[in-house]
C-alpha cells in the first residue's frame, strides 16, 4: 500500500447555492480510491476579505487521508472547482467554489503553482476557526491553530451557520 499523507483542504462558495455546494464539493472530493474523509468541519459564513464588494462567503474545512502526490491532489481539487463551474473571472471575486490546499502532511513547497503551507491561510479566520473546531489539537507553523483563529482579523465577521 503507497503512502498516506493527511492534508487540510479548505473549501469557500458565495455565488448560487453555496451550501448544497458545499456538501456536494465533499462528495467529489472523496470520491476517489486515494482519498479518504478522516474528518470535516462545520459551515461557517463569513464576510468577503480582499477583492471587490461581494456576497458573504460559506467556508468549511475537512481534512483528507490520501496516496495523491501534492500536485496530484492540486490537480483532483482543481477538477471538482471545475465540476462546479468555477471561472476564475476577477482575482479574490465570488466562486462558486473555492478548493485550496492549506496543508500536506509536514511537506512544504514555495512553488507558485502549489504553496504549502497555504501562505495567507495563518492570517484567515474562515480557515482557521472551522479547522480548530474540527481539530483543537490542530497546529500550524508551530502554533495552535486555535490561538491563530482568535488572533485573525476576520474573526468578527465569522459565525457558525444554523442548522436548517
Ligand atoms: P487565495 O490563494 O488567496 O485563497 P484563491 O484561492 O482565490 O486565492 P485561486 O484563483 O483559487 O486563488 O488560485 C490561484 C492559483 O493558486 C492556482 O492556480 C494554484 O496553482 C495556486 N496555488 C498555490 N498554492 C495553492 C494552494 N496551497 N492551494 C490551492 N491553489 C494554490
Ligand atoms: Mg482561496
Ligand atoms: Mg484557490
Amino acid at each position: 500500500m503507497s503512502e498516506q499523507v493527511h492534508s487540510v483542504l479548505a473549501l469557500g462558495s458565495n455565488l448560487g447555492e453555496s451550501r448544497d455546494t458545499l456538501v456536494s464539493a465533499v462528495e467529489d472530493l472523496v470520491e476517489p480510491d486515494e482519498v479518504r474523509l478522516h474528518a470535516l468541519s462545520p459551515v461557517v459564513r463569513t464576510r468577503a476579505v480582499g477583492g471587490p464588494e461581494q456576497p458573504d462567503y460559506l467556508n468549511m474545512v475537512i481534512e483528507v487521508e490520501t496516496s495523491l502526490g501534492p500536485f496530484e491532489l492540486l490537480a483532483h481539487c482543481q477538477g471538482v472547482e471545475e465540476k462546479h463551474r468555477r471561472r476564475r473571472t476577477v482575482r479574490w471575486g465570488p466562486r462558486t467554489l473555492d478548493v485550496d490546499i492549506i496543508t500536506y502532511g509536514s511537506w512544504t513547497s514555495d512553488d507558485d503553482v502549489l504553496t504549502v503551507p497555504h501562505p495567507r491561510a495563518a492570517s484567515r479566520a474562515f480557515v482557521l476557526q472551522p479547522w480548530a473546531w474540527m481539530d483543537p489539537r490542530a497546529r500550524l507553523a508551530g502554533r495552535p491553530v486555535s490561538e491563530l483563529a482568535a488572533r485573525a482579523p476576520d474573526l468578527p465577521g465569522l459565525t457558525l451557520l444554523e442548522e436548517d
